[in-house]
């Protein structure tokens, strides 16, 4: 059989199983697999893994890089509990403290990338004090780090559309400069107006051609409702696979019938909803979802900023509080708690199947542990991390 200097082989991986094998990579994605042999192929590159355990690269579905502080002195928490005052607190913040907003979202992005995430979808807040400005920032820092990571930027919101004058056509623009989503925040909760937000956030998808990804933080009936018009109006746009709901507490409310209808026109228009298993709120349940035929997801949400102190970056800490949140305790559970952090999170971002099966992408990460499970339970840190076949220098 001819060399091949383009595939690298990576020996004695341990996968899932906890069995041993030789992955070749090649063209960016799982060419072959075989029980390992140990053995190299003469002229093509190998890496000896010794039985390290490989998994798919995490995918970090909804994360915040403008507005971490990370990098910078402690800031103690100061916002009240709303919404509302959490982003007043965000506007005084940015315009009294001026934090260099690219510095911090670059440093955000290096330590995502170090614990292996290689794709992401980023938030970039839009509205009348800044306009465009975190959006160009994204633009740019995804343009730097495009070799190595795949960003999605979603034109969000954050301080409402319908109250905000001007803050419509901004979205607009945003998408037009590049942003690949276009956002919503809580339609009837900031902007008292729900069917008027959602107009102006599917007119724009549908002229331009783009995805949804809708924050909604309304724990009552009121949220399903809402829930439950996105689906509508998604199947209306022939925009299924291409609407994300963010958060969705209501769907942890225990009015299982609700939940029931609720879920089901959620599958039947193609909505897929991310969770970041938050703290206190309600959590959408992620097994009924599934069950339901519904595509759940997960991020990081927040990461040291003015919304919440807390958050890591690094999607096995995510995947364990899945877990934690979900009561997850059996190892096909916490392997589910990480699919939501990796390959359903490829599947609801649109981007190429990851796993661990041949023809998936070769984006994974290496480290020491026994199995998946043990992964979950202990993060450890990455030994390496492999985006499209290569081995990402740690930079
Ligand atoms: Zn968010």
């Amino acid at each position: 059989m001819p060399t091949d200097p383009n595939t690298l082989h990576l020996l004695n991986a341990r996968l899932a199983d906890g069995g041993l094998w030789t992955l070749s990579l090649r063209d960016g994605v799982i060419a072959a697999r075989a029980p390992a042999t140990g053995a190299a192929t003469a002229g093509e590159a190998s890496l000896d893994l010794a039985g390290l355990l490989v998994l798919p690269a995490p995918v970090d579905g909804h994360v915040h890089l403008d507005k971490t502080l990370w990098g910078g002195p402690w800031l103690p928490h100061e916002a009240g509990a709303s919404v509302r005052e959490r982003i007043e607190c965000e506007r005084r913040l940015r315009r009294d403290a001026r934090p260099d907003v690219a510095e911090r979202a670059e440093i955000l992005l290096r330590r995502l990338m170090a614990a292996g995430t290689t794709a992401l979808r980023t938030h970039a807040d839009v509205d009348d004090d800044i306009g465009l400005a975190h959006v160009e920032m994204l633009l740019g820092l995804r343009e730097r780090f495009a070799a190595d990571v795949t960003v999605q930027i979603v034109a969000f919101p954050q301080s409402g559309v319908m109250t905000r004058p001007g803050v419509a056509v901004l979205l607009d623009a945003a998408v037009a400069a590049g942003a690949d989503l276009v956002g919503g925040l809580d339609p009837r909760a900031i902007d008292g107006d729900a069917s008027g937000q959602l107009d102006v956030v599917f007119a724009i998808a549908e002229r331009r051609g783009v995805g949804i990804d809708i924050h909604l933080h309304d724990a009552d009936a009121g949220g399903n409702e809402q829930l439950r018009d996105i689906a509508a109006r998604t199947q209306a746009a022939g925009l299924a696979g291409r609407v994300t709901v963010s958060h969705a507490f209501s769907l942890g409310t225990p009015d299982r019938q609700d939940f029931a209808r609720t879920a089901d026109a959620l599958a039947q228009a193609g909505v897929s909803i991310l969770t970041s298993a938050p703290g206190a709120a309600p959590m959408p349940p992620v097994k009924p979802l599934l069950d339901a035929g519904v595509s759940v997801f997960a991020g990081s949400d927040n990461i040291r900023d003015t919304w919440s102190p807390l958050g890591s970056g690094d999607m096995l800490d995510r995947a364990m509080l899945v877990a934690w949140r979900q009561g997850f305790r059996r190892d096909d559970d916490l392997a589910l708690a990480y699919d939501l952090c990796s390959r359903f999170a490829a599947n609801a971002m649109g981007l190429p199947s990851r796993g661990l099966e041949v023809g998936d992408r070769a984006d994974l990460i290496v480290l020491d542990a026994d199995s998946l499970g043990d992964a979950v339970a202990r993060r450890p840190p990455r030994k390496h991390v492999i985006r499209g076949g290569q081995v990402i220098p740690s930079r």
